[in-house]
């Protein structure tokens, strides 16, 4: 999945040429991950395009900032617009939209304090993260021989790019062993997530998630995924999941922005149920696509119109 270039990036408040947004070869977020980011979908809906939960994304990207001490310029309510303003300006009908802030040009100590931080928004197409035939017959996943980070090690709630790295260790590695994904344990041992997914998975017609802190990223698809299934008159309990549920489980499936909510349909070659997509994963995703393209009343109010 190649990027297509859109015609403009949003920094530092103005916008810029797609070729012209460059930084620096000694820019501090490059050497030492000090960069924070979202990633965040836009739609087509009969109404036009709508970002699906926007003030979610931009709070996500506050707190991280927060917690990794990255000040901003500029307000919530500001980058929100610029949000909304990029993806106009670029036309599109539905697109990936990826705000980041990094520690910029400045000293090339660790200590970041002397290096500005910079603001950017692009905007561009992207299709479905997995293949067009994922969401509907899944994929295959293998549980990581990497962890995630331990809680006194990185801020693994915080989207931090340098948390990064342990996400690309674990594609990689499932890549190579012939999986699309990877499933991480956290370090005492319990499931945790994806290299950029959270995960559910169905047991006697109820849903469970790792909890908060089993090392995941807060997903912000996760917490749709929970209203989702009280709206469904599903019970949904966030609980530590030993390995071996992986392998007992009914059905399971991932959520992200990237992926939406994808099945899987395998676990280290052990079939889930019957190797397919099973009817609550199924229900799942009919009122989440349903509502994201605009055919579902939006009862709690997910999408902004652009
Ligand atoms: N975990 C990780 C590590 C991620 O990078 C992502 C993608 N942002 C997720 C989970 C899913 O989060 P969301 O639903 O907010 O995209």
């Amino acid at each position: 999945m190649k990027l297509i270039p859109s015609k403009f990036i949003w920094m530092n408040g103005r916008f810029v040429p797609w070729d012209e947004a460059r930084i620096h070869v000694l820019t501090h977020g490059l050497h030492y991950g000090s960069a924070v980011f979202e990633g965040i979908r836009a739609y087509a809906t009969p109404g036009g395009p709508a970002v699906f939960a926007l003030d979610a994304h931009v709070s996500r990207f506050y707190q991280s900032c927060r917690v990794v001490d990255l000040p901003l310029r500029h307000e919530p309510g500001e980058l929100r617009e610029a949000i909304l303003e990029t993806v106009r300006r670029n036309g599109h009908d539905a697109c990936y939209i990826r705000p980041v802030a990094f520690r910029g040009y400045g000293s090339l100590g660790v200590w970041p304090e002397e290096c500005d931080v910079e603001v950017a928004i692009a905007t561009f197409p992207w299709q479905a993260y997995m293949g067009p035939d994922a969401v509907e017959k899944g994929v295959d996943v293998g549980v990581s021989s990497w962890r995630r980070m331990a809680p006194d090690t990185l801020p693994a709630m915080a989207k931090v790019a340098g948390n990064y790295v342990n996400s690309q260790l674990v594609v990689v590695e499932a890549r190579r062993h012939g999986y699309q994904e990877g499933l991480v344990l956290d370090v005492e041992g319990f499931v945790s997530e994806g290299s950029g997914q959270n995960v559910f998975l169905v047991q006697g017609g109820r849903l469970h998630t790792p909890p908060i802190g089993a090392s995941i990223l807060a997903g912000v698809t996760r917490a749709c995924v929970l209203q989702l299934a009280a709206d469904l008159g599903l019970s949904a309990v966030q609980m530590r999941i030993p390995r071996e549920m992986l392998y007992a489980a009914d059905e399971l499936f991932l959520t992200g922005t990237a992926v939406e909510i994808t099945p899987i349909k395998s676990v280290d070659r052990r079939s889930v149920g019957d190797g397919r997509r099973g009817p609550i994963t199924r229900s799942v995703q009919q009122r989440f696509f349903g509502i994201v393209r605009g055919e579902v009343e939006d009862q709690h109010g997910w999408l902004t119109r652009v």
